[in-house]
């Protein structure tokens, strides 16, 4: 039987590396792959998905408005789909996350979904709201703060270096950078304004 996954994480955990790898594992079977990634995102050039670590392979964009559906039963019915691979899968609406169980249920093709659990405000993303909520099997890519706890948080830095919390929940592409860091960095750096809680306290613990 099919199922429905969700890999998540904070920033930098290495999700489209994980899914290139199982993508390939595939079609190192013969199996065929559908790999989606979020329309918008364009640090890496439209229609790829690319790991920090050289990987890539093409993908099919989609926006909220995708049918994901009937784009994944026309290709099934074209030729076999063995597995669909969804990277920033945070992007994806209520009813794409409900469309996708049914690839899963109707269909029997497992979904595969890599994505971030919040955004810079400690919120979760809508779509990962759904996969948290309807998901068959919840796996966490986990990476580390500097102080070594597992980092489940993620800040924002102005174009100074500084936290902050406010904004838009989408800035893909800006002048801005996120790191992950532990829950308790977190509050600790929009507290006092700055990332020394962070980095001052290394040697300490
Ligand atoms: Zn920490």
């Amino acid at each position: 039987m099919a199922q429905l996954y969700f890999y998540y994480s904070a920033m930098n955990a290495g999700k489209s590396t994980a899914l290139l790898q199982s993508s390939y594992n595939y079609r190192e079977r013969g199996m065929r792959t559908l790999v989606y990634t979020a329309e918008f995102d364009n640090r890496l050039g439209a229609g790829k998905v690319s790991s920090r670590i050289g990987l890539s392979s093409p993908a099919k964009l989609y926006n909220k408005d995708t049918s994901l559906f009937a784009d994944i039963s026309a290709e099934h019915q074209r030729e076999t789909v063995h597995c669909v691979l969804v990277d920033e899968s945070q992007f994806l609406t209520c009813e794409q996350v409900r469309t996708l169980s049914e690839v899963v249920d109707v269909l029997d093709i497992p979904v595969l979904c890599y994505g971030l659990r919040t955004d810079f405000r400690g919120e979760l993303f809508i779509g990962s709201q759904y996969l948290l909520a309807w998901s068959d099997k919840l796996v966490e890519l986990k990476t580390i703060c500097h102080c070594g706890r597992k980092a489940s948080m993620v800040l924002r830095l102005d174009q100074d270096g500084k936290p902050f919390k406010e904004g838009e929940q989408v800035q893909i592409g800006g002048n801005e950078r996120y790191i992950s860091v532990c829950r308790k960095h977190y509050y600790e750096a929009l507290e006092s304004g700055s990332l020394h809680a962070i980095y001052g306290s290394k040697r300490s613990e």
